[in-house]
C-alpha cells in the first residue's frame, strides 16, 4: 500500500508525521472519508467542500488548491489498485514546537491521503441482519458539526458498544433526543411512514450520506422530517438506521437491547440503500 504524506507517495508502513505534528499533539485537524465504488470517486465534491468548511471553521488554510487534491486522492486511489474502498482524507495545522497558540502563519498544514480496499459485500451481508446499537451521554464539544479528528468521545462510545455486543452508539442529548452516532447519522421511520433525523445544526456533523438519502427519499416520495427524536421515540419506530459513507444505510434492529419494530431490518433503510448511489455524484 502506498500513502500520500506532504508531498511525497511513500510506501504505507513508512508513511509518518513528525511528533511535533498539531494533529498528534492538540487533534487540530480535520478530515474526511470518501467512498470508491467501482474506481470512481462517490460524492467526492461534497465531501471535499465539507473539508473545505471544516478548514476554515478551524482556521486552517487548504493546504494545496482543489485541482491539485483532487490529483492526488486520484493518484492514491490508482496506486493502491482501490476498486471498491474508501479514500481517507486528512489535514492538520501543520508541524511546530508544542504551544497552544497556532503557529507561525508560515507554517504549511500537514496533509495526508490514504486509500484502502473494502469489500462491500460485507457490508452488504452486515445490513441483511441490522445492527445493535448503545445509547451514551453526548459528552463531546458544541461543535461537532466540524469534521475534527478529535474522536475520543466517540472512540469511547464506540468502545462501549462494542463491549455490550452492539456496532454503534448513539449520542443522546440532556432533553433525552439522539444526536447521532459515533460515525454515523442517526434516522428512523415513525409508525405513520415518515423519516425522522435531526436537523443538521452544531449538534450533528451534517453527513454527507444523509443530504444524499434526503434527495433518495423525495425520489422514493417518502417524507422527511429534520427534527430531534427521543430514544422512546425509536423504540416505538418501526424501523431505525444509521447513514455514513462508509455504511449507506445501515438498519439498526435493537437499541440498548430493546428491539426496533419488529426486530429485523426495515423495508425503507433497505430501499434507500439499494437506490443511494443512483443519486450519489459518482465521478
Ligand atoms: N456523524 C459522525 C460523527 C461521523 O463521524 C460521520 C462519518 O464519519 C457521519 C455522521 C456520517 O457522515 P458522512 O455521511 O458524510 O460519512
Amino acid at each position: 500500500r502506498i500513502a500520500y504524506v506532504n508531498g511525497q507517495y511513500v510506501p504505507h508502513e513508512q508513511a509518518a508525521v513528525h511528533i511535533e505534528d498539531r494533529g498528534y499533539q492538540f487533534a487540530d485537524g480535520v478530515y474526511e472519508v470518501c467512498e470508491v465504488s467501482g474506481g470512481r470517486m462517490v460524492d467526492q465534491r461534497r465531501h471535499m467542500e465539507r473539508l473545505v468548511r471544516s478548514l476554515g471553521e478551524i482556521r486552517i488554510a487548504m493546504p494545496m488548491p482543489m485541482a491539485a487534491l483532487d490529483v492526488v486522492i486520484r493518484e492514491t486511489v490508482r496506486r493502491n489498485r482501490v476498486r471498491d474502498g474508501f479514500v481517507y482524507v486528512q489535514v492538520t495545522r501543520g508541524v511546530a514546537r508544542r504551544d497552544h497558540f497556532f503557529p507561525d502563519p508560515s507554517t504549511p498544514p500537514s496533509i495526508v491521503v490514504t486509500a484502502r480496499s473494502v469489500d462491500p459485500r460485507k457490508a452488504d451481508a452486515l445490513a441483511l441482519k441490522g445492527i445493535a446499537v448503545i445509547t451514551a451521554p453526548d459528552n463531546r464539544w458544541e461543535r461537532v458539526d466540524i469534521k475534527t479528528i478529535g474522536l475520543l468521545p466517540n472512540v469511547l462510545a464506540k468502545e462501549a458498544a462494542k463491549a455490550a455486543g452492539a456496532r454503534e452508539a448513539w449520542f443522546v442529548d440532556g432533553q433525552g433526543r439522539v444526536t447521532e452516532g459515533g460515525s454515523t447519522n442517526a434516522w428512523i421511520v415513525t409508525a405513520e411512514g415518515k423519516l425522522v433525523t435531526r436537523q443538521a445544526d452544531t449538534a450533528i456533523l451534517r453527513g454527507i450520506t444523509r443530504t444524499v438519502m434526503m434527495e433518495v427519499a423525495e425520489k422514493l416520495q417518502l417524507r422527511v422530517e429534520e427534527r430531534a427524536f427521543t430514544v422512546a421515540e425509536a423504540l416505538a419506530a418501526r424501523e431505525a438506521f444509521v447513514t455514513s459513507a462508509t455504511n449507506f444505510a445501515m438498519p439498526v434492529v435493537r437499541i440498548d437491547g430493546h428491539p426496533v419494530g419488529e426486530g429485523r431490518p426495515g423495508r425503507v433503510a433497505r430501499a434507500l440503500r439499494e437506490h443511494f448511489h443512483e443519486s450519489a455524484e459518482i465521478t
